[in-house]
């Protein structure tokens, strides 16, 4: 079980300003949110949660950099996608950069949706990343608290992964659109063969 309180302030890494840090990008899922979307999951965690899908995002090392004008761009261009989620990696210790680049898809009519370890009781205190206020505002729908395996839910109906975790529909339109469920998978073949598995737990896995 994690409860691991003692976070620090701000990522142990810099990212250069107008960037973004990223584990990966899937262009196109159904199983990470409503209808169809992009996901962005982002680089660098530390709450080391027992039972992680997605171990190679704790590391806050660069791994992928992308400017928040190229990914708004790679997610524009399909117009199959409704939104797009952030995951993890923690999405709030990049508050700043994800809020300017959810600004950016609100705008041309994405909503957006994330994940994250922080309760929404935590990024709404005064120990909350910078920018969590930000990025908090631009969201229709975060999905809250960190994976706890000892309250896992496998279950074909449930959003959430852990019973501690809390569903929050900020917008009321997503009311009656939450169908997805956390224990559903998604394989997407690459073009040079390498394979990302993603859904359950709403994370991503290399392959
Ligand atoms: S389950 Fe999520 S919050 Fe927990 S260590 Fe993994 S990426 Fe971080």
């Amino acid at each position: 079980m994690t409860t691991q309180t003692n976070y620090t302030l701000k990522p142990p890494v810099e990212i250069p300003p107008g960037y973004l840090n990223i584990m990966g990008y899937v262009d196109e899922s159904e199983v990470n949110g409503p209808g169809r979307r992009a996901v962005v999951w982002v680089q660098g965690c530390d709450r080391a949660c027992s039972g992680c899908f997605n171990k190679a995002s704790w590391s806050f090392e660069i791994n992928q950099l992308i400017s928040i004008d190229e990914l708004a761009a790679k997610i524009l261009s399909n117009p199959n996608n409704t939104g797009v989620t952030f995951s993890g990696g923690e999405p709030f210790w990049q508050a700043p950069a994800l809020a300017q680049l959810a600004a950016k898809l609100k705008t041309a009519g994405l909503n957006v949706m994330s994940f994250s370890g922080f309760t929404l009781a935590e990024l709404q205190s005064e120990k909350a990343p910078p920018g969590a206020q930000e990025l908090l505002s631009q969201l229709d729908i975060l999905i809250d608290g960190p994976y706890v395996e000892s309250l896992a839910i496998n279950s074909p109906d449930s959003p959430v992964s852990s019973k501690n975790q809390k569903l929050h529909i900020f917008n009321p339109e997503f009311q009656d659109k939450i169908t997805w469920a956390s224990d559903q998978i998604e394989i997407h073949i690459l073009k040079d063969g390498s394979r990302i598995i993603t859904g359950f737990r709403g994370h991503m896995n290399l392959d």
